[in-house]
């Protein structure tokens, strides 16, 4: 039975409710009436139901699909300005006891080398990846309780908020860990991490299972259960995300979008951020073999419709992606993107000698974070280096009241000029420097309150004589 405020995953991800939303939006998808109601619905901003939604992912009249790309952008624009937010993955270990079949860590792979990231390791990468500019990561882990258990994962957080070089700090660390307890959850909370991040992969139970043959991660409700421990355990922010091309992208839509009611419905907050990754090719991993891979042009629409139909959620988008792709979905409502990864354990200090790469999957952006940055700016956004949220404790419900009330315009977008102002004077080449410059003086201008523009150009002056805040 459907129930999204059950604790059970069958019972708020209900195969039952997902086909029976399927088949009410084939038989809707020309019903322009409905289309155009639904349309005019989620102008009022409140999100539509995983129900509504995909009658709008099944249409495909042209008008109507060109009017969810127009909101969809009018979304981003009011919520997230031209600001994106930039991080970096950062791959701890490869070490997995799981055997999931698209991913070239899984256990039964004997020749992909084998790494670990000693504490020493981190250091240098983090340091290299605070060299670049980066203040925000997602760090990666294999599942292997011997090799990497939660004790190593802590360590591994502590050592990395440690390292202050040159003005450069990691001011936020995401986390993407396998499923755990409430009682591991509660001491990542303790160790002070941003947003949780754990893909469900594929919704569907039945493909879910063969594509996790063996391993813990087999257990489908124990995976889709993970967010209601991470909050039980004190996590306020967590991200969602389907791996798309494992199945049918309607019936991952449509139970990503209930994953994110039941989330709203069980806790009273959604989820801080949702991934849209495409399966890619990688060691021992061709994309050809799994056969629901989608388009671009419908990638594009499903991530349209992840901005309308849920307006206050971030997205983000990883180098998996083309600079061609990223450029066409990032003004369809990504806010977060990464930059100059590496998809390897280790990598940011030196590259891995040809014989012994660990990559996860092919990086199809190669660009340095410079380049990134620069792009950015050069199609009109703001690159953002801002953690303030989280450091500020605005958080879950407090981050998402702030982002319905409107605020956050008056408080994020100083905040990403300051943060890019000092990525421009630590970091940036010539060229970068000289176009973000203009882009600040501009951009200052658009900041509404008086008062607040006067603080932030004062702030921006001191970072010129070279004092740091380190509050963003
Ligand atoms: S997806 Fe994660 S759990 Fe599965 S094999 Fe890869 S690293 Fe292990």
């Amino acid at each position: 039975m459907y129930d999204p405020k059950s604790l059970k995953a069958e019972e708020f991800i209900n195969h039952e409710e997902i086909m029976d939303t399927l088949a009410y939006a084939d038989a809707n998808k020309d019903n322009l009436e409905l289309v155009d109601s639904l349309l005019e619905k989620a102008k009022a901003l409140k999100g539509l139901s995983h129900r509504e939604a995909s009658v709008l992912l099944a249409c495909e009249d042209p008008e109507r699909v060109q009017k969810m790309y127009d909101l969809a952008e009018q979304f981003k624009k009011d919520f997230y300005g031209n600001r994106i937010v930039l991080f970096a993955p950062l791959y701890l270990s490869n070490y997995c006891v799981n055997g999931c079949v698209y991913c070239p860590y899984h256990l039964k792979n004997k020749h992909i080398p084998r790494k670990k990231l000693t504490q020493e390791d981190i250091v240098k990468e983090v340091t290299a990846l605070q060299d670049m500019g980066h203040k925000r990561l997602a760090i990666e882990a294999g599942e292997d309780p011997v090799n990497n258990p939660i004790e190593y994962i802590l360590e591994c957080i502590k050592t990395i908020y440690s390292i202050k070089h040159k003005n450069g700090a990691i001011r936020r660390v995401n986390v993407n860990i396998a499923a755990t307890t409430v009682e591991n959850y509660r001491k990542l909370k303790e160790a002070g991490i941003g947003t949780y991040i754990l893909f469900q992969e594929t919704y569907h139970k039945e493909s879910y299972e063969k594509l996790h043959p063996t391993g813990p991660k087999h257990n489908y409700a124990y995976h889709t259960e993970a967010m209601d421990r991470a909050m039980e355990g004190g996590i306020d922010d967590v991200g969602l995300g389907v791996l798309f091309g494992l199945e049918m992208y309607r019936y991952e839509f449509a139970g990503l979008l209930m994953h994110a009611e039941h989330l709203e419905a069980v806790h009273g907050v959604g989820p801080h951020t949702i991934s849209v990754p495409r399966v890619k090719r990688a060691d021992d991993i061709d994309p050809d073999t799994f056969d629901n891979g989608i388009d671009d042009e419908t990638f594009a629409k499903l991530c349209a419709l992840i901005r309308i139909c849920v307006p206050y959620t971030g997205m983000i988008i990883s180098t998996r992606e083309s600079k061609a792709v990223r450029e066409k979905v990032i003004r369809l409502g990504v806010s977060q993107i990464s930059g100059a990864s590496r998809t390897s354990v280790g990598g940011y200090y030196e590259p891995e000698p040809e014989d012994e790469k660990s990559e996860q999957f092919d990086v199809s952006d190669n660009r340095t974070l410079d380049e990134v940055v620069r792009w950015l700016m050069e199609m009109g956004y703001i690159p953002s280096f801002c953690t303030a949220c989280y450091r500020e404790g605005r958080t879950g419900d407090r981050f998402m009241s702030l982002c319905k009330s409107g605020q956050i315009q008056n408080c994020c977008h100083p905040n990403a000029l300051m943060t890019l102002k000092e990525y421009l004077m630590d970091y940036a080449s010539e060229e970068t420097r000289a176009i973000g410059e203009k882009l600040i003086e501009a951009e200052l201008k658009n900041i509404p309150k008086e008062k607040v523009r006067e603080i932030c150009a004062d702030h921006l002056a001191k970072i010129e004589e070279g004092i740091r805040d380190f509050r963003f």
